[in-house]
């Protein structure tokens, strides 16, 4: 988006002695690890003495966070995701989120995760309050006792007009569209804040493995082009005015590297261009999908020839889980460990070769595995890679959903100091 286009959005203020007011606020155009809140895109701000609500260009609520004593931290907020979650970004109090995460900021989940970090943010009062009323405390903010600008009033009976109920109502029609609610975004998606737009190419996975809390009973099966184009048009009128603060795409559902090399090219060549991300408010447009380690071997070279080509920064997530026989089959993961090693080794020829794609892959994390599966994933991360790389990030998945655990976090700290690739935590995060 170039000045030209920008202006079509005009910034606009306004203060009286309750509520200061902005419309078409211009936040950060890329995303960045930073130490300090940024918000992203173009959006607009309602700042009382009490509270700050952010809103979306469709005028729906995005950021909110409380200015009383109550509130846990000054720098912490609360965001509202596309699949109506509330998401709670924390400093963690810890100084060793960025060391887990590779994000200065901790996403703490409204459901039941793996996350190894954080409190319980939305027990308490404010956050509580905010994330489940935030209607009813915008219709209390007096707005209507003084003359105000016809632009600013125009906007203000808009987001009034938007309910918690119409909200729910509008994930629900996200998830219709793409045929299920994504139960969990590649860990890559962290680049992107996780604000992705999601596209279903394939449903399904091929192994069902028998540890896995986020599988469906789907087979896997790959959509046709007609269905993809059907998905992009419906999504791109769901998206509507805030389309412009999107330029990342997902490819879901579980092994979008398992479909034809033609169809994954053409759900992100037809994305780019449907939703015009070459004239995104956001900059670096970026691909994310998953794939599994039989996906990997048996892929084409030429489909990672077309996607470095691609106006797209692509991540590729591969489950690889262990690298060790035993780990392999208590997990109920019918792939072999010669294959998993195999597959690795794919994936950094990949990533020394494609400057456009990173290919980043998951082991599991947990206290009852045998020695054999840290040492197996050892012998790669550290044996088979000459120096430290800094990419092909390494992410390790708490089996255990609800159960933080210090010991398990000083097992995460004491394998990353070993490994030569990048190691995080790997949260899982539904949209
Ligand atoms: S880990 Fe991946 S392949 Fe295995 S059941 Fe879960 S989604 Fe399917």
């Amino acid at each position: 988006m170039d000045k030209t286009d920008l202006a079509n959005y005009p910034a606009l203020t306004y203060k009286d002695n309750q509520v200061s007011i902005q419309l078409n606020f211009q936040g950060a155009r890329e995303y960045s690890k930073m130490s300090f809140p940024v918000k992203y895109g173009l959006f607009s701000r309602m700042e009382t003495d009490k509270i700050v609500l952010e809103f979306n260009m469709n005028h729906e609520i995005k950021h909110a966070k409380a200015k009383t004593l109550d509130w846990l931290h000054p720098s912490e907020w609360l965001k509202r995701t596309v699949g109506n979650d509330w998401v709670y970004y924390s400093t963690g109090g810890y100084a060793g989120v960025y060391e887990a995460l590779g994000e200065y900021y901790l996403p703490n989940l409204m459901y039941q995760t793996n996350c190894l970090l954080g409190g319980r943010p939305f027990e308490t009062t404010q956050v509580a309050k905010i994330s489940s009323q935030w209607d009813k405390i915008l219709s209390e903010i007096d707005t209507n006792k003084r003359p105000i600008p016809t632009t600013i009033a125009q906007w203000l009976e808009k987001i009034k007009t938007i309910t918690t109920g119409d909200l729910a109502q509008k994930a629900e029609k996200l998830f219709n569209i793409t045929g299920a609610r994504t139960t969990v975004l590649p860990p890559d998606a962290r680049h992107s804040d996780y604000d992705i737009i999601p596209i279903t190419i394939q449903d399904g996975c091929l192994y069902k493995c028998r540890f896995c809390k986020i599988k469906n009973k789907k087979a896997f099966i790959e959509r046709s082009r007609q269905n993809i184009n059907d998905q992009i048009l419906a999504l791109k009128s769901l998206y509507g005015k805030d389309l412009i603060n999107y330029n990342a795409i997902f490819l879901g559902e579980h092994d979008g590297l398992n479909a034809p090399m033609d169809l994954i090219l053409y759900a992100a060549q037809t994305a780019f261009e449907q939703f015009k991300f070459i004239n995104a408010y956001m900059k670096k447009p970026m691909l994310y999908f998953f794939g599994s380690v039989d996906a990997l071997l048996k892929a084409d070279d030429r489909l990672f020839y077309r996607l470095n080509e691609l106006p797209f920064h692509t991540c590729i997530n591969i489950g690889l889980e262990s690298a060790d026989d035993t780990t392999l089959s208590l997990l109920g993961k019918p792939v072999s460990a010669r294959k998993v090693k195999k597959a690795f080794d794919r994936m950094q020829t990949i990533n020394q070769n494609f400057a456009q794609i990173e290919m980043t892959c998951n082991f599991v994390m947990d206290k009852d595995l045998p020695a054999s599966h840290n040492q197996a994933m050892l012998d790669l991360i550290r044996k088979k890679i000459p120096r430290t790389r800094p990419k092909g990030s390494v992410y390790l998945s708490p089996l255990q959903f609800g159960n933080p655990s210090r010991q398990i976090l000083f097992d995460f700290y004491h394998l990353k100091t070993q490994s030569l690739l990048p190691m995080f935590l790997y949260i899982i995060q539904r949209l």
